[in-house]
């Protein structure tokens, strides 16, 4: 039995990362980079104007208010042929190439029109370089704009488009393939008889590895029987990680641990001192998948998803290190004492308005209750043996992404 932030470093150790994929940049959405992006060109490619104004030189205009000739006009996506001599001005609009022989634009703001527009009068002088960007201020030829490792939200997208990166080479998405276990299982389409228990946690787990951009592979439910869990395990070996839930405690029809042992995986973590969720097994195959066994309840199995099976699927997609870290917050109504070991509970996190988090835990059974999950946006969670709290109290937690 490991403490949970003991788990980390063993659960990293034997994760390597994916082969690599190159793809068009459009298509790389969440993924993450296996190369860095470099800058094709230097960026801005030409000394660049941010404001609608007029190109000036800022020595002409030194003692503003005062007269300019226009000699053009340049507009984004245009060059001027011709350069700005002494007593002479250039509207330039947002984005042009600033002409050569100026060095600062006065904003359009502090100019006007003058001698049926020939000339404009420009009201207040400008320091050299003012609002101009200069070629390669943001970004030199051959520059290194993302680094590998880099996951691509729409920020690191527009940064690799703008690097010239049509495409990209990134990790291969984890395939996890699902197995649920458990006699009394049945589809969720069905309505239970006698003893039976809707499969939630196939699902769960579809929509988790979903939601983690990993490709779920559903090998159906399996029977509490060695030979039929043994099957289906065989079926996702060709996954790179394999979940099964049930069946992994120590109740007399739990054959997991000893199917997977039979099998030649090797133990990695048996247990982790959380609750719910204790009774969770991180093995892997040699040259095969990476097997998490889940404890059946469905606030178990999410939790050890959260936990552990998220963090595992980064690793493999080349972000290690992904530990959840819990943060804190104010209690908002009650708490009860934690168990012998950290415990979670579903909670709904909010930001008051002085900028302090705030959680409440949510009403709920405990972990075969999956009803009180709805709506959390947050685990609360407290260190072993913590006291009940009261409203106020001083609590951690962890973050859910959410819609
Ligand atoms: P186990 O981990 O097999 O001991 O199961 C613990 C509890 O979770 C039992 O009440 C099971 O009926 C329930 N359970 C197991 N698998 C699932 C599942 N796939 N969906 C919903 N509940 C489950
Ligand atoms: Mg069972």
């Amino acid at each position: 039995v490991i403490d949970l932030f003991q788990a980390y470093p063993v659960l990293f150790a034997p994760i390597r990362p994916l082969p690599v994929v190159t793809m068009p940049l459009g298509d790389a959405l969440f993924r993450t980079l296996a190369r860095p992006v470099v800058c094709d060109i230097d960026y801005p490619p030409f000394d660049r104007s941010v404001m609608d104004g007029y190109a000036v030189r800022a020595s002409d205009v030194a003692r503003a208010p005062l007269n300019l000739t226009i000699i053009g006009r340049v507009a984004a996506g245009t060059e001027s042929t011709e350069g700005l001599r002494a007593g002479t001005a250039m509207y330039v609009g947002t984005g042009a190439p600033i002409p050569t022989g100026a060095d600062a634009v006065v904003r359009v703001e502090q100019t006007e029109i003058a001698a049926d527009g020939r000339e404009v009068r420009i009201r207040s002088s400008v320091l050299p370089g003012q609002f101009i960007t200069p070629k390669a201020s943001y970004a030199r030829a051959g520059q290194i704009v993302l680094k590998a490792g880099q996951g691509l939200t729409p920020l690191e997208i527009a940064v690799a488009a703008a690097a010239g990166a049509a495409t990209v080479t990134v990790y291969r998405r984890p395939t996890v393939a699902i197995l649920s276990t458990g006699d009394e299982l049945v589809d969720i389409g069905t309505v239970p008889k006698g003893a039976q228990i809707r499969n939630s946690n196939a699902v769960l787990l579809n929509a988790a590895v979903r939601a983690a951009h990993a490709e779920p592979l559903m090998l159906g439910t399996a029977k509490d029987d060695p030979a039929v869990i043994r099957a289906g395990i065989e079926a996702g070996l060709s996954a790179d990680q394999l979940c099964i839930t049930g069946g992994v405690s120590v109740g007399e029809r739990d054959f997991v641990p000893r199917v997977l042992r039979e099998m030649g995986a090797e133990f990695h973590i048996e247990k982790i001192k959380i609750k719910p969720g204790r009774p969770i097994l991180f093995a892997g195959f040699p040259r095969g998948p990476l097997v998490f066994a889940l404890p059946g309840n469905p606030v178990s199995a999410f939790v050890g998803f959260e936990l552990l099976v998220r963090p595992a699927l980064a690793a493999l997609e080349g972000r290690p290190g992904r530990i959840p870290r819990p943060f804190p917050a104010v209690l908002r109504g009650s708490l009860p004492a934690a168990a012998d070991r950290r415990t979670f509970w579903p909670a709904h996190a909010t930001v008051q308005d002085d900028g302090q988090w705030c959680a409440e835990a949510l009403p709920w059974g405990g972990s075969g209750d999956p009803f009180g999950m709805a709506g959390a946006n947050a685990l609360l969670t407290q260190p072993p043996h913590s006291p009940a709290l009261q409203s106020g109290g001083s609590v951690s937690i962890l973050l859910l992404e959410r819609v």
